[in-house]
């Protein structure tokens, strides 16, 4: 979700007045969450991403309830206690369609993979690998234009 479809980057400069950290710098990472937590309800204020209006209904419209949406919470030690709830209220109101909403940590994201046909878009990627490790298909996300070129042929090969 985040990084796919929500704006959690111009998030982070709109509600923490920060750059968005290098994910790979645990002392940045940490002071991100900390303002973080300081905004309320966070993941319910983020813009959605360039083309992510027209692309999820561009799935959905493929995939119906198939689609599914699985997205990463804080670990609760960062302090965001509504980020589940905040973000199925998000999807809620920003999709007419209805979709289902699974919020894990995100080391547990490949624990959802149930075989090959399952696609994961994930804009991260050790989710990639690790759902590739698990028997899934991933698609690194880049953009919505990159998503729908490669979806049918993808969902193809399972039929
Ligand atoms: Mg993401």
């Amino acid at each position: 979700m985040d990084r796919v479809i929500a704006d959690f980057d111009n998030g982070i400069r709109k509600y923490a007045h920060i750059e968005p950290p290098d994910l790979k710098n645990k002392e940045q990472v940490t002071k991100m969450w900390k303002k973080l937590s300081r905004v309320p309800h966070y993941y319910d204020k983020l813009d959605l991403m360039p083309g992510a209006e027209r692309g999820v209904a561009a799935l959905f419209e493929m995939l119906g309830e198939d689609l599914e949406i699985l997205t990463g919470v804080p670990n609760p030690t960062r302090g965001l206690p509504t980020a589940s709830d905040d973000k199925r209220i998000w999807m809620r109101r920003k999709f007419k369609q209805k979709i289902v909403v699974n919020t894990v940590l995100r080391a547990e994201k490949k624990n959802f993979c149930t075989g090959k046909d399952c696609i994961l878009i994930d804009d991260n990627e050790q989710n990639i690998e690790e759902w590739e490790a698990a028997g899934g298909t991933g698609i690194l996300f880049k953009d919505w234009s990159q998503v729908l070129d490669v979806i049918p042929e993808i969902c193809a090969r399972f039929r």
